[in-house]
């Protein structure tokens, strides 16, 4: 893994003590875990549990958490053949932007739906990555000096904040290639029915068996995918707050994932046909987008316009069911459009815009973003007038154009139109308009509702 060494001496990460990719590393998993520690507690659901002998079991204290639902990559074809763009008055800027219509047959995909999750009674434990599993984690673990992690999203994101708050090192042995939460220092926990990001660690090792990544459920790597190649809309977000606020910006992260997304973007179908060398590649872009965001000192690398829209649409709905890169892949393609839409206008001008964010967002939080937001609104109609055409033409230069995003996901079969998870359209395009007031980050999203098209050219 070249690209992840190169972060990783660039970064100074020397807090994690080492990556190691083979085959068959998890036979080998307690003489590992018996590096770090000699009390090992190990958190596994019900499917990654099945991956160690009882030897194993024996030997460590665990927990079983109970298998969160990943069905089978959606049939082929299914989402093929659609409109990407957003219906007539659903952009945040409606008036100016443009209007375009959805011809996309309804998906019927309510048997997914129907599935939902249910709390395993009495052990406070359910399929996600809960406030309660993180605390029995941590009364359990209370006398282990290394906590485990033996699966993907929802096993690492409760034994890196469940380590953190206890102060013990974890270790992940990542099963899937599902996202890039393994080499972050945050984890995305559920308190209350609402997601939210805490502060937490990273790491000591992370392990990775080809066997298992390799043969992971497909709809996984396929979120991973998503959760990688929304890069672009990313860039894109992050670039425009520097330029027009000089908020910080770091090259960085993306130069150093620039060839492995080259790579991805040419040989992408080979994920479907579990292509033990692309699929980790992909692991490594995830791996290094993680530590991106450790070198970003926030999520700004990996998470702008499109992870708002797709975190105000799970508070909104609270669709836990979608996977995370499904939902991102859906508000990658409304972010892509809008990005291409505003940056094509020529001469802009800025009419900042007054809001309520109430109706939709019952949270007080949003109303005071929403008064940063405004400010920031006011600052940018000076630079905007002056330099629009090299602000642009910056922008454009690292995108990947909304039509390309589109046909890979239809390619791959993944979601990507608020109908293919099951998403009210007019609920959508209420989100889309107003998710930029769910976070003090400046993106398109905010410029598409101060920016109209001069008359006068
Ligand atoms: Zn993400």
């Amino acid at each position: 893994m070249y690209y992840l060494k190169q972060i990783l001496h660039q970064a100074k990460l020397s807090f994690i003590r080492e990556i190691i990719v083979d085959h068959q590393l998890i036979d080998n998993i307690y003489e590992i875990c018996m590096q770090y520690g000699n009390d090992i507690f190990l958190v596994a659901d019900e499917n990654t549990a099945k991956f160690l002998n009882q030897n194993v079991f024996n030997k460590i204290s665990h927990l079983i958490i109970p298998a969160p639902l990943v069905i089978p990559a959606r049939d082929a074809h299914l989402y093929e053949n659609c409109d990407s763009t957003l219906p007539e008055g659903c952009h945040p800027s409606a008036q100016t932007l443009g209007s375009s219509k959805v011809d996309c047959k309804q998906h019927t995909i309510q048997h997914f739906r129907s599935k939902n999750w249910i709390p395993v009674p009495g052990t406070g434990m359910t399929s996600n990555a809960s406030l309660e599993t993180v605390n029995l984690v941590r009364n359990k673990a209370k006398d282990s000096d290394l906590i485990v992690a033996l699966g993907s999203g929802t096993v690492n994101d409760i034994c890196k904040y469940a380590s953190y708050l206890e102060k013990k090192d974890y270790i992940s042995f990542p099963t899937a290639a599902s996202m890039n939460g393994y080499s972050s220092a945050n984890a995305s926990i559920l308190v209350d029915g609402y997601k939210k990001s805490f502060e937490a660690h990273l790491p000591k090792g992370i392990y990775i068996d080809t066997d298992i990544i390799a043969n992971a459920p497909l709809r996984l790597t396929l979120s991973g995918f998503t959760d990688f190649i929304c890069r672009s809309t990313v860039q894109a977000d992050w670039l425009l707050s520097h330029l027009l606020l000089g908020t910080e910006y770091n090259e960085l992260p993306f130069t150093l994932v620039r060839d492995l997304e080259q790579t991805l973007l040419r040989e992408y179908m080979q994920l479907t046909q579990k292509s033990t060398d692309v699929i980790l590649l992909l692991m490594e872009a995830l791996l290094v987008s993680g530590f991106g965001m450790v070198i970003s000192k926030g999520s700004y690398s990996a998470s702008q316009g499109e992870h708002m829209i797709a975190h105000a649409m799970e508070l909104v709905t609270k669709d836990y069911l979608s996977l995370h890169g499904e939902k991102v892949a859906v508000t990658a393609i409304t972010m892509a459009n809008l990005q291409e839409k505003i940056l094509s206008i020529q001469n802009p001008i800025i009419k900042p815009t007054t809001l309520n964010v109430e109706h939709v967002f019952d949270n007080s939080e949003f109303i005071k973003i929403l008064e940063q937001k405004q400010i920031m609104q006011q600052k940018i109609g000076g630079i905007i007038y002056k330099e629009w055409n090299n602000i642009s033409s910056l922008i454009k230069q690292n995108l990947l154009p909304a039509k390309q995003l589109q046909k890979m996901f239809e390619d791959l079969s993944i979601p990507h139109l608020p109908e293919h998870l099951s998403w009210n359209k007019e609920q959508y395009c209420k989100v889309v308009d107003l998710a930029f007031a769910t976070r003090d980050r400046f993106t398109f999203l905010d410029l598409a509702h101060c920016i109209e098209e001069s008359k006068i050219l």
